[in-house]
């Protein structure tokens, strides 16, 4: 065990009277993010590697409040789109500490990113494809980059997130040296990245540590090829147990085997985990509207849906559920849906939860990892507000959206 804090959170360690006030103060569905969460689990994951340099994969969740959290606590933050630097940077990270990883970026993204990083020569742009090479040096810049290279290998939870597989995402192994030579010319080449899965929890931990090997060996290549590296980047993808049954990671077995697979290489070991820092330091509270009794199922209708939340529908996803008003009515097996008019709308079917009655509050687990990040405006829905809450404090960070938040952009 890593650090004083547990490796994971259940929905039944939330204070249930705090989450009924918020839900009373502040209407639902409503995220409710814990800030000392955030921090405990970036730090417990530090601490597991502690000469690795770990950056925040800040697509997970942008969120002011998390970027600043975690700014403070000393994370660097790795972005993937314009709109992250500029929020990175809006949030005090130092444009020389940013790495920004381009995968077929728009050109207003990447002249941005090329004039950041020009200015900011400590700035690092990861590019998984010889055009995006062309199109930066295009643009004159010849600083500091890494190669994303694509191991073969993906995994994780979802076949959509296993990105190590995927022809979109990097360069292939074969391929590397001969791009890297080319690269090493034009551009200060500093490192290899990967980013291969997502959720990678105990079974895909194998598979996971192959790719690791591989993305090493690669980097060796290169190394071989144009001069020792500053850095080999494995990316994120570290899972958290979403099942009550799911047992957390142990992170200091973890950090052994990632550290076993890279193997004997001089440079710097990075890591960019999204999800493991802030998947269960966000809950959703959602007040229950609607109740259903039918043949097949009793039906939960909630305010929440899938625009609120979209894992379900998106990754089939499994979110823990809890009626915080009820905690002890005693189960019974429902499914639970929100106004949305699609089947997709389910947060679960045929789940024990305890006894939801209308007015009750029902809790959505896990919620920080791409949550609030996918929320949408489907149904002309506005989007929920987000509290903080850090100890005993708490505050609204960012507001309800508004109908007229919903139109505005309309001519
Ligand atoms: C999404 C992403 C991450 C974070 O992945 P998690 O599975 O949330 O840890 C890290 N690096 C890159 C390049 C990504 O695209």
């Amino acid at each position: 065990m890593t650090g004083s804090s547990p490796a994971v959170r259940r929905l039944s360690d939330w204070d249930h009277d705090k989450l009924l006030t918020l839900a009373d103060e502040y209407g639902t569905p409503l995220y409710v993010l814990d800030e000392n969460r955030v921090r405990a689990n970036y730090r417990r994951f530090t601490k597991a590697f502690p000469d690795a340099h770990v950056m925040y994969a800040a697509k997970t969740h942008t969120g002011r409040a998390v970027l600043s959290t975690l700014l403070d606590a000393g994370a660097d933050i790795e972005c993937a789109a314009r709109g992250e630097l500029q929020r990175a940077i809006d949030a005090g990270a130092d444009p020389n500490t940013v790495q920004y990883t381009a995968v077929n970026p728009p050109d207003i993204d990447l002249s941005y990113a090329a004039d950041l990083g020009t200015d900011n020569p400590g700035l690092t742009i990861t590019a998984g494809a010889q055009d995006t090479f062309d199109r930066l040096a295009e643009r004159g810049y010849n600083g500091r980059v890494a190669i994303r290279v694509n191991p073969g290998i993906g995994t994780g939870h979802h076949e959509k997130v296993a990105t190590g597989k995927d022809a979109k995402f990097g360069i292939p192994a074969d391929r590397v040296p001969e791009v890297a030579a080319a690269v090493a010319e034009q551009f200060d080449l500093v490192g290899v990245h990967a980013h291969v899965g997502s959720g990678v929890l105990h079974d895909d931990l194998d598979d996971h540590c192959r790719a690791i090997e591989s993305i090493a060996a690669i980097a060796r290549d290169v190394e071989a090829e144009t001069g020792p590296l500053e850095f080999v980047d494995i990316g994120g993808g570290f899972g958290v147990p979403y099942r009550e049954e799911t047992e957390p990671l142990e992170m200091d077995t973890v950090s052994e085997r990632v550290r076993a697979a890279v193997g004997d290489i001089d440079a710097t070991l990075k890591l960019e985990p999204g999800r493991y820092i802030v998947a269960d330091a966000e809950l959703i509270l959602t007040r229950v509207n609607t109740r259903k009794e039918t043949e097949s199922a009793t039906v939960i209708g909630v305010d929440a849906s899938l625009a609120t939340l979209i894992r379900p529908a998106m990754f089939d996803a499994y979110h823990p559920i809890r009626n915080v008003s009820a905690p002890d009515r005693g189960d019974e097996s429902v499914s639970v849906g929100g106004p949305c008019c699609t089947s997709a709308d389910v947060f679960c079917t045929d789940r024990p939860v305890s006894q939801p009655e209308r007015t009750d509050v029902l809790a959505v687990g896990n919620a920080g990892a791409y949550g609030y990040e996918l929320a949408n405006q489907f149904h002309s829905q506005p989007r929920p507000a987000e509290v903080a809450i850090d100890g005993d404090d708490h505050r609204v960070v960012r507001r309800r959206e508004t109908l007229a938040d919903v139109t505005k952009l309309e001519q």
